[in-house]
């Protein structure tokens, strides 16, 4: 018998929907709020690499993400003029029968999630928040925004960066801190020259094309902003647009078509990680809530849905919640703290180039093939 028979997923973003789908697949009752009234997901896109495809798979979803997305080999690496520097090829070591890498409109992935879930009798309810929840060690007893209530034996806090969850666990201990990078995205038509996934590194920024599907890709720009720096309205694409100054070729041409201030998506970049555990009692934090990554591995949402898919396989298979927490967290945290490192990493040595400062400890190339090749293997 699992260890728990209903749970309350607090969350409907990549994590929570995928959560709510793999526990319903081990026969057990899952509820999900979701406190925007409506689904607003934002549209550009979403690079899974082999070992989220992997996991996607251990609960049916990957052909569908497949079928909807723009598979690819790998990151052809260029200067800021277009000419290739390395093609290094990619892994699908994590799982060969998928590829190595596919990226996916957020909005397409999305239909695929609440499908997956709604297919599997999942209870969603939009427009819904926790308004209180006390755990009295036996179940957790929640009060709903809507003025309902329900008894659960675990509620998951799956709200992203800024969890409330977190907060009624552990007060103000974790904080996302601003990195000191920024990323800019827009979709445009798929140039019939893409023939892999693109990434050109500029003087002081770096730029990569992503293909969504045989006609899709996006483009994002990486760039050094000042913390509490937040872009939106009329003049967004022009932001956009003069980033790209000193790039040539493929990029200088698209740049003219960054027009649509409503199609140019910016995010400040931020990391956070909860220490273990993740949970006190019967209530927990996962994905972003617990661990918030900047997006130099395209790990974030591949994090959030392998801990989505092991939480809900050992919910199943342990006798206790207390033992599946155990295990969940011995699998889970020192795999997603290398993440989190290893992206941060990242992240202050290209800010170092950026800034002309020579670090003889740099290996941008070296800690990004062997972070990859690290994250294929086994949890
Ligand atoms: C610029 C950028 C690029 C990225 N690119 C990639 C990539 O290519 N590949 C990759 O793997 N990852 C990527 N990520 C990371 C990825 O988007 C996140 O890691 C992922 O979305 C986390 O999933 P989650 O379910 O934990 O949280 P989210 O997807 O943020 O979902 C949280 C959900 O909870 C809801 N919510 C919030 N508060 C409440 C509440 N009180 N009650 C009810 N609901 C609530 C929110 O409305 C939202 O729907 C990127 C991130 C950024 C910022």
């Amino acid at each position: 018998m699992a260890a728990v028979s209903k749970v309350l997923i607090v969350g409907g973003g990549i994590g929570g929907l995928v959560a709510a789908r793999a526990l319903r697949l081990q026969g057990i009752e899952a509820d999900l709020i979701e406190k925007e009234p409506r689904w607003t997901v934002y549209g550009v896109g979403i690079i899974q690499p082999n070992n989220f495809l992997r996991a996607m798979d251990r609960i049916g979803l990957a052909q569908p993400c497949l079928d909807l997305g723009g598979a690819f080999e790998s990151w052809r690496i260029h200067d800021a003029q277009g000419h290739v520097l390395a093609d290094p090829p990619g892994t699908r070591a994590a799982a060969p029968h998928l590829p190595p890498n596919n990226g996916i409109t957020r909005p397409k992935l999305h239909d695929v999630l609440v499908k997956g879930a709604q297919d599997v009798g999942v209870a969603i309810r939009l427009g819904t928040t926790v308004a209180d929840m006390h755990d009295d060690g036996a179940g957790v007893n929640v009060s709903f925004s809507d003025a309902t209530t329900g008894r659960y034996d675990l509620v998951v806090g799956y709200e992203g960066v800024f969890s409330p969850t977190r907060h009624r666990l552990f007060g103000d201990a974790y904080v996302p801190k601003f990195t000191g990078q920024g990323v800019w995205r827009y979709n445009f038509a798929r140039p019939a020259e893409m023939d892999n996934g693109m990434v050109f590194f500029g003087p002081d920024t770096k730029v990569g094309l992503v293909p969504l599907s045989p006609t899709l890709m996006y483009m994002f720009i990486v760039t050094a902003e000042k913390d509490g720096t937040w872009y939106e309205g009329p003049d967004i694409a022009m932001e956009m647009q003069a980033r790209l100054k000193g790039y040539g070729g493929l990029v200088e041409r698209l740049k003219q078509d960054i027009v649509d201030p409503a199609g140019v998506v910016y995010r400040p970049m931020m990391n956070m990680l909860v220490s273990e555990p993740w949970y006190k009692g019967r209530i927990m934090l996962a994905g972003d809530a617990a661990h918030t990554t900047t997006p130099h591995l395209a790990q974030g949402a591949a994090m959030a849905v392998e801990d989505a898919v092991l939480l809900a396989e050992l919910l199943g298979a342990h006798g206790t919640l207390e033992s599946a927490q155990q295990e969940f967290m011995q699998r889970r945290f020192d795999r997603v703290k290398y993440v989190v490192d290893c992206s941060t990493q990242l992240a202050t040595w290209e800010m170092e180039e950026w800034r002309g400062i020579h670090n003889p400890d740099a290996d941008q190339g070296g800690l990004l093939h062997r972070a990859t090749t690290a994250l294929m293997a086994g949890y």
